[in-house]
Order: C-alpha cells, then sequence, then structure tokens
C-alpha cells in the first residue's frame, strides 16, 4: 500500500504557487497534466488561446519535471477526451491515495469534480485556489453585509487588507481611493504607442502553433502573428516592458479607442494572470513600485491596481456567489440570434469590423473595446445573451468563465438586472467618437440619427431606452436620459424608432 497521491494540474493552474503543487512530494506523488478534446472544444477558442494553454503547460511540464518532479503528460494527439479519463487511466496504472486538485475556475469543472470521489472510491482533496486575493468564502463574508453590492467598496477593503497604495495612517496614498476621473482621454493621436516587443519562439511553442493549426482549422485566429509568453519569465518581461513602456499613460488613455493600435498602453497581461504565468498580488505590488520610482502619476498606477485588485477579485467573486443561475439570467429578454458576421468581422460599422477584427485574428481586444464596442452593440441590438457570453468565451485568448461571464452578462448586457453594474453600459455613438478617431474613417456619421448615413449605434440606443423604460424607470442614475426621451415629440420619437428597426433588418438581419 503506497501513499501517493496524484495531483492534477489544469491548463490555468500553471502557478509556481499552485497549491496542489506546494507539498508535493517528488519521487513519490505524481504530477498530470493533459491536453483534453472536451476543454477544447466546448467553445470554438481562439486558436491564440489553444495555443497559448498548451504551449504554456508543455514548458511547465518541463518546469516540474526539472525540479524533479515525476510528471505524466497527456498530449492532445493522444486523443484524451476529458480531465476524468486523464485521471481515469492513471488510476488504472497505479495506485494513489489521493487526488489532490485545486479548485478549477469554473462551475462546470467543479460540479464534475464534486462527484469524482465516488466515481473513483478514492479521497479528492479540492484545494482553495490561493492565487486568488480574496477566497470564494472571504467574498460572501463581505458580500453577505450589503444590500447590493459595489466594487468600489470592496476595492476599498482590498487595498487595505493587502496595504497597496496606502499611507503608514491607513489612508490613500494621496488623498483620494479612486483617480478614474482622470483616466478618461479620449484618442486623438496625442502621442506615439510604443511597439510590442516581438517573442521569439521555441520548439516547443512551434509544434504546438503547426499542431493547432491543423487541429483546429474552423476556429478563429491567425497564429502567424502569435506573440504570447509561455513561461514565466517571458510574462515576467512583458510585465517589466509595461511598467517600462506603457504604464505611464495606461491611466490617461485607459478609456481610449485607437485606429493604430489594438492595444494602446494596456498591459495584455490578462492571460498571464488567468492561467498563473504571473501572480496577481505581486503584479501589483511591481505597478505600485513603477509609481513609487517616479515612472508614471498615482492615477495610472492605482487605476490600473484598481483592474486588478478590484474588478478581477470582485467578478470572481460575483461568479462563485451566484453561480449556476446567474449564467441563465436574461434581464432585458434579449433573444436576436449573433449575426454571422461576429464571426468573420465583416461590418461597415468601423469601430466594430475593427474592435471584431483585431478580436478574431489576435485574441486580444481591450476593455472599452469590449464594453463600450462590442458589448453595447448587443445590448442595444438585443442580441441573445447566452451567444454573446458564449461568443466573448471563445473569442478571447484570456477568456475562462469565472471572469468572462460576470464581465458579458453582468457589465456588458446588465442581463443580471444590475448585481453587477449599477447602471447599463449603454451608449450612442456620440460616446465611441469622444473616445477615439474611428468615426473619421466610417461610412456612418456619429452627429446623424436617421437616414442614410447615420451612426447605427445612435438610433439603437434611444430604441433601447424607448423597450426598457419601464425597467430602467427605478434607476436614479438613468434618470436624465429617460427624461431626455420622454419630453421628445413624438413624431421624433417614431421616426428614430423606425429608423432603429431599419438597421436592426439591414446590419443585424432581422428586425423582429
Ligand atoms: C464584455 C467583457 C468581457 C471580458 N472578458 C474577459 C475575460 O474573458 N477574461 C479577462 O481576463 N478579462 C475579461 N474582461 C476584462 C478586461 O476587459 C480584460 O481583463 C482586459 O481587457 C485584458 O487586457 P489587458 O491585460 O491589456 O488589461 P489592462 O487594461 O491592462 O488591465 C490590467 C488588468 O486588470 C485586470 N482587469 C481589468 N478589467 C478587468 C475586469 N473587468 N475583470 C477582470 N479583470 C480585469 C486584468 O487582469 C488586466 O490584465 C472582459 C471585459 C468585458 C467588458
Ligand atoms: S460612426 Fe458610428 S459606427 Fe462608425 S465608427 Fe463612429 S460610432 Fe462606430
Amino acid at each position: 500500500m503506497t501513499d501517493a497521491r496524484l495531483i492534477l494540474v489544469l491548463g490555468d493552474q500553471l502557478s509556481l504557487h499552485n497549491p496542489a503543487l506546494k507539498n508535493a512530494r517528488p519521487g513519490i506523488d505524481t504530477v498530470v497534466m493533459a491536453e483534453v478534446r472536451e476543454e477544447a472544444v466546448y467553445v470554438r477558442h481562439n486558436r491564440h488561446k489553444i495555443a497559448l494553454i498548451f504551449a504554456a503547460m508543455r514548458h511547465f511540464r518541463d518546469h516540474l519535471r526539472g525540479a524533479g518532479h515525476r510528471v505524466n503528460y497527456y498530449d492532445y494527439g493522444q486523443g484524451v477526451e476529458s480531465l476524468e479519463r486523464a485521471v481515469e487511466a492513471e488510476l488504472a496504472l497505479a495506485h494513489y491515495s489521493a487526488i489532490v486538485i485545486c479548485e478549477p475556475g469554473e462551475y462546470r469543472l467543479r460540479a464534475a469534480m464534486a462527484e469524482w470521489s465516488s466515481r473513483f472510491e478514492t479521497d479528492v482533496d479540492i484545494l482553495d485556489d490561493s492565487r486568488f486575493l480574496c477566497s470564494i468564502e472571504e467574498f460572501n463574508r463581505w458580500a453577505d453585509g450589503y444590500k447590493s453590492l459595489r466594487m468600489e467598496y470592496f476595492y476599498r477593503g482590498m487595498r487595505k487588507r493587502y496595504g497597496v497604495l496606502l499611507e503608514a495612517d491607513g489612508e490613500p496614498c494621496g488623498g483620494k481611493w479612486n483617480y478614474d476621473q482622470e483616466n478618461r482621454k479620449g484618442w486623438r493621436n496625442q502621442v506615439a504607442v510604443p511597439a510590442r516587443p516581438g517573442l521569439v519562439q521555441d520548439a516547443i511553442t512551434a509544434d504546438v502553433i503547426a499542431l493547432v493549426d491543423q487541429a483546429f482549422p474552423a476556429n478563429p485566429g491567425k497564429l502567424e502573428h502569435f506573440n504570447y509568453a509561455v513561461t514565466h519569465e517571458q510574462a515576467q518581461q512583458q510585465l517589466d516592458w509595461f511598467c517600462e513602456q506603457g504604464l505611464a499613460n495606461f491611466g490617461t488613455y485607459q478609456d481610449a479607442l485607437a485606429e493604430e493600435s489594438p492595444w494602446m498602453f494596456h498591459s495584455l497581461v490578462s492571460m498571464y494572470i488567468n492561467i498563473g504565468l504571473l501572480e496577481p498580488l505581486a503584479v501589483c505590488q511591481q505597478v505600485e513600485q513603477a509609481w513609487h520610482d517616479g515612472r508614471c502619476e498615482l492615477a495610472a498606477a492605482e487605476g490600473f491596481i484598481r483592474q486588478v485588485l478590484g474588478w478581477r477579485e470582485y467578478i470572481r467573486g460575483i461568479y462563485w456567489r451566484f453561480m449556476p443561475d446567474y449564467k441563465h439570467k436574461n434581464h432585458f429578454d434579449a433573444r436576436r440570434p449573433l449575426p454571422e458576421w461576429f464571426w468573420t468581422g465583416d461590418t461597415d460599422m468601423r469601430c466594430l469590423s475593427q474592435a471584431l477584427k483585431q478580436t478574431l485574428e489576435l485574441g486580444y481586444g481591450h476593455h472599452i473595446q469590449r464594453l463600450m464596442v462590442i458589448g453595447n452593440f448587443a445590448l442595444l441590438a438585443g442580441l441573445d445573451v447566452e451567444e454573446v457570453c458564449d461568443w466573448y468565451l471563445a473569442v478571447y485568448v484570456d477568456a475562462f468563465e469565472w471572469v468572462e461571464l460576470p464581465n458579458t452578462l453582468g457589465m456588458a448586457l446588465h442581463a443580471d438586472g444590475g448585481m453587477m453594474a449599477s447602471k447599463p453600459y449603454a451608449a450612442s455613438g456620440k460616446y465611441i467618437q469622444k473616445q477615439g478617431n474611428h468615426c473619421t474613417q466610417c461610412r456612418y456619421s456619429p452627429a446623424k440619427m436617421t437616414g442614410d448615413g447615420a451612426c447605427p449605434y445612435n438610433a439603437l440606443y434611444w430604441r433601447f431606452i424607448d423597450r426598457h423604460l419601464i425597467a430602467l424607470e427605478g434607476n436614479g442614475r438613468m434618470g436624465l436620459v429617460l427624461n431626455n426621451w420622454k419630453k421628445r415629440a413624438e413624431a421624433d420619437k417614431t421616426a428614430i424608432l423606425h429608423w432603429a428597426d431599419k438597421v436592426l433588418d439591414e446590419v443585424v438581419g432581422d428586425a423582429a
């Protein structure tokens, strides 16, 4: 009888601090990693995402072997159907006293693993994911104290708990908790956007790219552009580059949209934090240090840290608190089928086409593209919530349900009725014009409401307000907009609504 344990490491748990690996005993325990079909095909993942995860997994495997661990690795070509099958195959080969896993990020997998103990007649130890800075229980305890949840209070608590951007007396550095007001500048080509550093691919990554190209021919993603870090060292170099080159302008242009750049001054680190190549607290501390070293303004550092220490943790708390019901919420009863051009980017709306095309090709879109261009369009057009969420889960390289779902269903589509955000992020073409320079290249005009050449966002925006007037009535933050609509002449309203239907018919392909 042996007390050897089977330690399962998932593709998004490649952290050096993975709790399942913490007490792993080289020479006694066996680490199992598997590139399985079920995880690779449950949505039409962007090829960049599959390549990133498989390449990072294979590098992590080699790292663990280098540290003396026995790693049984199943590569995609071996055709293992699911994680469950991989475990089953291992248990047929040897006896293990227990299966040890860090809790998975997705409800679907967590529910499946809850059955494993009886299914395999073995102890299954599912450990808290210590890479998150607020555990699910801690979040629930915090949330129990509020009638409605708001990120800002959660964020302040996290700043205090981890001593980030805090004075010795516990007050926030600079006297304010939040510098969002200073971080909203639109883009008019004010400064040059630095070129991103290229990454050299080794043989492991090149093999994975060839495999993914061949095994996933119908998926989005142009792998000739693959430029993601696949090791901890490379991911750290990307973060270092951001702190040197991007951070100083991050805050100012955080909400901007640019024709010239898919990423502007954003960090491009979400994918690395999400799969364990970077640790969230260390990322925040490095950015705080960059501010102390005078490499950026406080507003930039605070703006960034709020996203990681605040939003990222809050989003995860929301996911686990409200799943599985959360996934089925559809507050505005949005059910229009997703247009086929979401998979090609072929629309003559310039902002949308650019955001869709870069997303499909690179697996990346920055926050404002996801929220105010694509998400806003989906909200205004009443696109089917489930289809939109599945699309977001598929196309982004950093997409995992725990983070994708509350962001899409809650923040972008307001389908949870306000559990995530205090008002819908709905906006007309004027917002997009203010934030960026797409409109100058567009066949539509944000200044026109109806008629040929009118920006589709405009009439759709008012149609959305008109349709959901009653549902939005109780929301104090929407009062001004609702009154503006109510005050309009009836003939005006009819013309706008008529035009919006025409837009839906012609642009989305269904006016029903
Ligand atoms: C509709 C929609 C869907 C999204 N889907 C995902 C997703 O699948 N995966 C994902 O990681 N993020 C998602 N986000 C959040 C955010 O857009 C991305 O984290 C960000 O664009 C990643 O690019 P970046 O690393 O350059 O981020 P930066 O703009 O440089 O921000 C820094 C970091 O803050 C964190 N962050 C910022 N905003 C959020 C947020 N709202 N939620 C969680 N973390 C945040 C990320 O770790 C990010 O790397 C989504 C947002 C929206 C509106
Ligand atoms: S005019 Fe409208 S559709 Fe065209 S780029 Fe501007 S906001 Fe987008």
